[in-house]
């Protein structure tokens, strides 16, 4: 992980400050953990959501057996919840991708943060081979997590995180020891927000699409890794399963799993401004 530019502020003032103890790093930390962003916004200003549709340009993503391309089925569904989410005026929507380029899964987590992004949501479409592909089928929810909830879990993090690999982006070199602190700290708060969302996204898709048979699940993807960025994973079904790649392409299905992940992103956000009313 990169250090990050709140937590390389953070970073210094305690080291000024002699501040070592954990406590302080934590007070301090909780702080940081906020999005820059918020402090200068106004109070009744709108929430700022950023939809990250997966892969795109030299990366393809997983490749339905007809060639129908992931980045495609998630940049379409992608472009269907921004609307949704922008017609109901509550919110800021961006994109990390508006056509099909490659971006770094660094950069989308930069571009999440430097939006100030309040709710950052990243759609994909897994896959898998040979004899799973007629029998599993479903849409997944992901938060973070270093350990894999699963084997299954775990190697759809290494295939999604490989993207950046396959660009021939050099992975960055560790932080160290008192910086990891610091975003292990945050992020176990994000982490909390992040695990609400998910919640909420199976609570409002219930009905709307097929899920999985183990449809809330924890992985490694270094896109959900922004400290201070609540942050979900949907992969959205199987491009490997006949089923649900005729999911993908209907219209009607897009626009109802985008209403059910909107409502959810409304839920998310009606409990948290009982709860933390900033
Ligand atoms: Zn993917």
């Amino acid at each position: 992980m990169e250090l990050t530019r709140t937590d390389r502020k953070t970073f210094s003032a305690n080291q000024r400050a002699g501040a070592k103890s954990r406590n302080a790093a934590m007070k301090k930390t909780r702080i940081a953990s906020r999005p820059a962003a918020k402090t200068s916004k106004p109070r009744n200003s709108k929430r700022v959501i950023v939809i990250d549709p997966g892969h795109g340009g030299i990366d393809p993503g997983a490749i339905s057996r007809k060639g129908l391309k992931e980045k495609d089925i998630v940049f379409a569904f992608s472009k269907t919840l921004r609307d949704k989410l922008k017609k109901t005026e509550r919110y800021e929507v961006f994109m990390t991708r508006s056509v099909d380029s490659y971006i770094a899964l660094r950069k989308r987590v930069d571009l999440g943060r430097g939006k100030g992004a309040d709710l950052f949501i990243s759609l994909h479409a897994d896959s898998l081979p040979g004899k799973f592909a007629s029998r599993v089928s479903g849409a997944t929810v992901y938060t973070l997590s270093e350990e894999a909830s699963d084997e299954e879990a775990k190697d759809l993090a290494a295939k999604e995180n490989r993207s950046d690999i396959i660009a021939g982006i050099a992975l960055p070199a560790q932080s160290d020891d008192v910086t990891n602190i610091l975003i292990d700290l945050a992020q176990r708060e994000t982490n909390n927000l992040s695990i609400g969302f998910a919640n909420a996204l199976l609570a409002s898709l219930s009905g709307k699409t097929k899920f999985s048979k183990k449809s809330r699940r924890y992985a490694g993807f270094r896109v959900l890794k922004a400290p201070d960025v609540p942050s979900v994973l949907l992969e959205l079904g199987y491009m490997s399963n006949r089923d649900d790649v005729k999911r993908f392409k209907s219209q009607a299905w897009r626009k109802r799993v985008a209403d059910g992940v909107a409502k959810a992103v409304d839920s998310y956000f009606a409990k948290r401004t009982v709860r933390n009313p900033y």
